[in-house]
């Protein structure tokens, strides 16, 4: 595996179909099984590693996001990443730099309420990731269902040819979904973080078993997260990204709450299968997750 440091020299190093996942680094095994997926549809597979300080609506939580690029690199080539896109600011940002990409309408509810700024800080990265780096595919996970829409509007909208994969949830045995934010969580915390997952997964199962009144599915998750700070909890349309009172239609139940000074979220995305919804309760992992409960490598 290579570490390179230009959109350039990583453009010269391609061979074949390339295939790139967007991260801020800090792997844990989340990540990881996204490398492993994107491994198998392309010849040269690309993982940008970049705090991006234009997305963080709040400067104490750019400041406290773990960074660990040694770490990094070793789990990226232990899963047989090829090039490891670790840029500084101004390679990015250098030069003259006016221009952002702002995408409407989908960032209105959820994220892009409650952190004003984001999406547009993540649209205007992933755009010159998307220029500069120019994959054939790329990959983003549905732990950040909203940010999915909006960098699949954005490369559409901007007519990038590339298509754009979608990854299940990676999950720790007990539901809590993987997040570099993870370690920071104390253990008491940690234990109330379950309240998030419990919470969805009850109203994956009020689905299954026929409910579709989004009011409801709602309450079921905001009961379970009642001792947490809670951002929102909301049912919105996969296509708009605006809420939804019944569940006609593909969604995502999406949540965002702070717990023990960290904020988090999670949701089930409900695919559409022969008419009815299919909760997607992502991937649960065999054995608690080693990386991100502690950020030490012990694989
Ligand atoms: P991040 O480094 O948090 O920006 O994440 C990089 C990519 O990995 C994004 O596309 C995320 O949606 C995805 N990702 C992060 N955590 C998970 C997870 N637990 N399951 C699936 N995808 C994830």
């Amino acid at each position: 595996m290579e570490i390179t440091r230009t959109f350039s020299a990583t453009r010269d190093r391609y061979r074949g179909t390339v295939g790139l996942i967007p991260t801020l680094g800090f792997f844990h095994e989340g990540h990881l099984r996204l490398m492993e997926m994107l491994r198998d549809r392309c010849d040269t597979l690309v993982v940008s590693l970049f705090v991006n300080p234009t997305q963080f609506n709040d400067p104490s939580d750019f400041d406290a996001y773990p960074r660990a690029e040694g770490r990094d690199s070793a789990l990226a080539e232990g899963v047989g990443v090829d090039i490891l896109f670790a840029p500084g600011v101004a390679e990015v940002y250098g030069g003259i730099s006016v221009t952002t990409v702002e995408v409407t309408g989908v960032t209105d509810e959820m994220e892009g309420r409650h952190r004003p700024g984001h999406f547009v800080g993540v649209a205007t990265v992933v755009a010159k990731l998307f220029a500069g780096l120019q994959p054939d595919l790329a990959m983003f996970g549905r732990k950040d269902a909203q940010q999915l829409v909006v960098l699949r509007s954005m490369a559409s909208d901007l007519r990038f040819p590339i298509e754009i994969v979608e990854a299940p949830i990676v999950r720790e045995p007990d539901g809590l979904a993987l997040s570099s934010r993870n370690v920071r969580l104390g253990r008491e915390a940690r234990e109330s973080s379950l309240a998030i997952s419990r919470g969805l997964y009850q109203a994956a199962e009020q689905v299954d078993a026929g409910e579709r009144r989004g009011e409801r599915l709602e309450e079921t998750v905001a009961r379970s997260m009642k001792r947490l700070d809670v951002d929102y909890v909301k049912l919105a349309s996969i296509a708009t990204m605006k809420p939804i009172d019944t569940l006609d239609e593909p969604a995502v139940l999406a949540v965002a709450a702070t717990v023990g000074g960290v904020r988090l979220i999670d949701n089930v995305i409900f695919d559409w299968v022969d008419g009815q919804p299919s909760p997607d309760r992502g991937l649960l992992l065999d054995t608690r997750s080693k990386l991100a409960a502690n950020g030490m490598i012990t694989t």
